[in-house]
């Protein structure tokens, strides 16, 4: 089934943090819309905050296609480059990994790159049309910088900087550089202004690095900021119509692409909006997901996997639900008790449909277009995914339209929200701890001996078969008004 909108008359407008303001979206070129999202940092697992980063930029690309722009999406792999800090001090994160773990460099970008893509496909995000790797752009990340060089850069023993006075409007995407400004500066001697970064990190002497590349400047390493103006340059070209990341992009890494790329483009203005030489069009940043608990610094090593959710018992999809129950520019508080609740919504939305199919041969009945235009319309004001999810459900219990219909029309939301609703089961959906002694067919029939007892009214008898079924992370649902026989024992916290 393909599901598009392109005769959808609904404009779409986009948050834009290059002008504070929502914004029509008006493609370079219509034929071929280019988008590019930071990737991650492939120094350990994504942690389910970079996940929502991802889901956000699915969305986004999801609802570019179906409103009929075929698109070019890029996420990088940064494999090089990314400090501890975003400051210019600190190790490499690669660096740091490899040396605290005693492995290859080259093999833990591997592990984690892998990883990261198994993420992206277990919560349905769409496969973008390529994963440009850092490392394999360095040559190109030299050309670059000598390009800008002789105008805009200067040396200092440890590398070359970039010199931030020598742009137009510096950090004008930023919100807090200003009242935050006294964190920046670090400590670089010779720096002659705070904001200046490295755009190539060169060796200390005898200092061992595993990733070294030959440079003008010397045996090191490209600065991070570096690798993103390069990859959106020679991958999609200058201007590209949007650029996505987390918040925190929006303070530093971005205002350091965008001078990088004000001064590669000669202070050159074009594009649609007369700030094109920024490099992209439209600057959008989804807000982070936060944890109380504080399980969600990559860094800190003790973090929030999705592993760490499907091992409790979660399915994936249910994280993805609970990404789009909140607006992309909205924080959002993980807890496990919003994530239980995601998972019974999609129960219900699996079950619902699975009763639609029982019925798909009904006589057609009705037309669900003013579905589509509601699902429409809330997607394009701004991705307001969780105005779309009530269009979802009222469409799939609208009774004036047959199943058939009915059934036709999730082609739409699920081209857009990527619940995967038309393929998913209840099967699917019966996720265990990893925990759990018990695997599905010891639970289905202990089910059935507690449901014998009960019938001849050995209380006593089936008590006991729900308190080992307790034991064992499986708590028995009597009269779930879903039908659901059990679910997953919830974490504590
Ligand atoms: P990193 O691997 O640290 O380079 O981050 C990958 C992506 O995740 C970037 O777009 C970050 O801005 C984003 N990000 C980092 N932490 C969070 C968070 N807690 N919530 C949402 N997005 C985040
Ligand atoms: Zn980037």
């Amino acid at each position: 089934m393909t599901a598009t909108a392109s005769s959808s008359s609904i404009p779409l407008i986009l948050y834009n943090s290059l002008t504070r303001a929502a914004e029509p979206f008006r493609p370079i070129d219509p034929a071929n819309v280019r988008v590019y999202s930071c990737g991650p940092t492939v120094y350990n697992y994504a942690h389910i905050g970079n996940l929502r980063a991802y889901v956000f930029t699915d969305t986004l690309s999801r609802v570019l296609r179906w409103k009929g722009w075929p698109l070019t999406h890029i996420i990088n792999i940064t494999d090089v480059g990314h400090l501890t800090s975003d400051a210019d001090a600190g190790d490499d994160k690669m660096e740091a990994a490899a040396k605290k773990s005693g492995q290859d460099i080259w093999a833990i970008a591997a592990h984690y790159t892998t990883a990261f893509k198994q993420n992206l496909h277990d919560l349905g995000i769409a496969e973008p049309t390529r994963f440009p790797l850092a490392t394999e752009h360095v040559p190109q990340m030299i050309d670059f910088a000598k390009a800008i060089e002789a105008k805009h850069c200067y040396r200092l023993p440890d590398g070359l900087y970039f010199d931030v006075t020598t742009v137009p409007d510096y950090g004008r995407l930023a919100r807090h550089q200003d009242d935050e400004g006294e964190s920046r500066i670090d400590p670089v001697a010779g720096k002659r202004h705070p904001a200046d970064f490295a755009i190539w990190r060169s060796s200390a002497p005898g200092e061992n690095r595993q990733m070294e590349w030959d440079s003008p400047w010397g045996p090191g390493a490209p600065g991070w900021h570096l690798e993103c103006s390069v990859m959106s340059e020679k991958l999609l070209g200058l201007p590209f119509d949007i650029h996505t990341g987390g918040i925190d992009h929006r303070e530093i890494h971005h205002p350091n692409e965008i001078a990088q790329n004000q001064a590669f483009c000669g202070g050159r203005e074009h594009g649609h909006h007369g700030h094109g030489a920024s490099g992209a069009n439209i600057w959008m940043h989804n807000n982070f997901l936060i944890d109380r608990t504080g399980k969600m610094s990559k860094s800190s090593g003790e973090f929030l996997t999705l592993q760490a959710l499907m091992d409790r018992g979660f399915h994936p999809l249910a994280y993805r639900l609970m990404c789009l129950q909140a607006h992309y520019r909205s924080e959002m508080e993980f807890g496990w008790d919003g994530l239980a609740a995601a998972q019974v919504r999609l129960k219900r939305l699996v079950q619902t449909v699975e009763g639609l199919r029982t019925r798909a041969d009904s006589p057609e009945k009705g037309d669900a277009a003013a579905y589509r235009e509601r699902l429409d319309a809330a997607l394009s004001d701004d991705l307001a995914t969780p105005r779309a999810l009530p269009v979802l459900d009222e469409m799939l219990g609208d009774k004036k339209l047959s199943p058939g219909v009915r059934l036709a029309a999730l082609a739409d939301f699920d081209a857009t929200l990527g619940l995967q609703l038309t393929t998913l089961t209840r099967a699917d959906l019966r996720t265990r701890p990893k925990t759990a002694t018990l695997d599905d067919l010891e639970i289905e029939a202990q089910l059935v001996e507690r449901r014998a007892a009960r019938a001849d009214k050995d209380f006593a008898k089936s008590d006991a078969i729900r308190d080992t079924l307790l034991a064992a992370g499986v708590e028995v649902m009597d009269g779930d008004q879903l039908g659901w026989d059990w679910k997953p024992v919830l974490p504590e916290g």
